[in-house]
């Protein structure tokens, strides 16, 4: 298969680096690709960034058959552009399809589509430190019908957006809220795949954190409500004395490219990472015996996000003097400095455009 160009005929006015938020600014392309039963996935094709145009009864509206991946485009110390472990994104997007029951695509095939598109886009990657371009590739279910099945009909597309830094404001430490009445997913469920319903699932306990004044929420296990599984759309790392813990990926929890980073370099460091099972009482307990030294979370947004203050219930710890910790702040700058070509990380990690 070959990709068509249809270039845009007018380009936007590039935006501000210097002012960049996250996901208002699209690029003057994307991506799109269509499947059918009768011809499997055809017509990849890079056009002009546009609205889709559909039917009211799209099934996507309506069930939530699809799934998305969050990835960036980073502009290296050479000037050049490279992507951080891009073919996990497309491993991932087809273990969602699996669960979606939304046909797999060809992941190097996408790989390359995608590296075409960032090839047409190529000034829209900001070089300002910290700056990049998110991806959002995406496949939704379009047969315009009502009733719950698979879809027989679909679109994959990838949009760009250039964003700003993270940490605009310097590397400052978030406050969480445990959710004592909500849960995020269930094992057995969908909360390992990245489906647009997880999300809408999370806005209510998100807005209750808000209205306490926490930034995010940490969701225990639908089960027994005692587990750790993630932060809203970050996963979580406990250091306690020098071990760093991270819970397993038990089927409801999203299977982060950074959490395996982080899991990666702290290996490779000689540190003592564990994935394992860890129950809310058990920070709690750490924290008041002296031994909990750090939590952060770990996400393509802001890749890691220290944790400076903990609410559960009633009772609210302080993690670090509420200050950056040490191994936040090292995973931090390592991955951020592979993520840039300042250094070289695992093989295979950077694929450059
Ligand atoms: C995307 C996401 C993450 C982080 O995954 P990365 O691959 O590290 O960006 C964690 N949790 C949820 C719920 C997510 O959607």
């Amino acid at each position: 298969m070959n990709v068509t160009i249809n270039n845009a005929e007018q380009l936007k006015t590039k935006p501000d680096e210097t002012k960049l938020g996250f996901g208002t600014i699209f690029t003057d392309h994307m991506f799109n690709m269509d499947y059918s039963v009768e011809k499997g996935w055809h017509n990849p094709r890079i056009e002009p960034y546009a609205p889709l145009t559909m039917d009211p009864s799209t099934m996507v509206l309506h069930y939530g058959q699809g799934v998305f991946e969050g990835m960036k485009a980073y502009r290296n110390q050479q000037g050049g552009i490279q992507l951080f472990r891009p073919q996990e994104n497309f491993k991932r997007i087809n273990a969602s399809n699996r669960k979606l029951c939304i046909p797999e695509i060809d992941e190097a095939f996408c790989l390359d589509a995608l590296k075409q598109l960032l090839n047409v886009e190529k000034d829209w990657v900001p070089s300002e430190p910290g700056t990049s371009l998110y991806i959002r590739p995406t496949i939704i279910a379009t047969d315009p019908f009502l009733g719950v099945r698979a879809s027989h009909t679909y679109r994959f597309f990838i949009i760009l957006s250039p964003v700003g830094a993270y940490y605009a404001e310097g590397f400052n430490p978030v406050k969480i809220m445990v959710s004592k009445d909500h849960v995020r997913a269930v094992r057995g469920g969908v909360g390992d795949t990245k489906t647009m319903g997880n999300y809408a699932a999370s806005l209510l306990a998100g807005e209750q954190a808000h209205k306490a004044g926490y930034t995010q929420v940490l969701w225990l296990d639908a089960v027994e409500l005692k587990y750790v599984e993630e932060v809203g759309s970050m996963n979580i790392f406990f250091v306690i004395d020098d071990e760093i813990i991270t819970p397993m990926l038990s089927g409801s929890i999203l299977p982060g490219i950074t959490r395996d980073s982080v899991l990666a370099l702290g290996k490779s460091w000689g540190l003592k990472v564990s994935e394992r099972k860890i129950s809310i009482d058990a920070v709690i307990d750490a924290h008041q015996s002296g031994h909990l030294k750090e939590i952060f979370g770990s996400g393509t947004a802001a890749v890691i996000s220290p944790v400076g203050e903990l609410k559960y219930g009633d009772t609210v710890i302080t993690v670090g003097d509420g200050k950056v910790g040490p191994l936040a702040h090292k995973f931090f700058q390592a991955i951020q400095d592979i993520q840039y070509g300042i250094i070289d990380g695992p093989q295979g990690w950077i694929e450059k455009l």
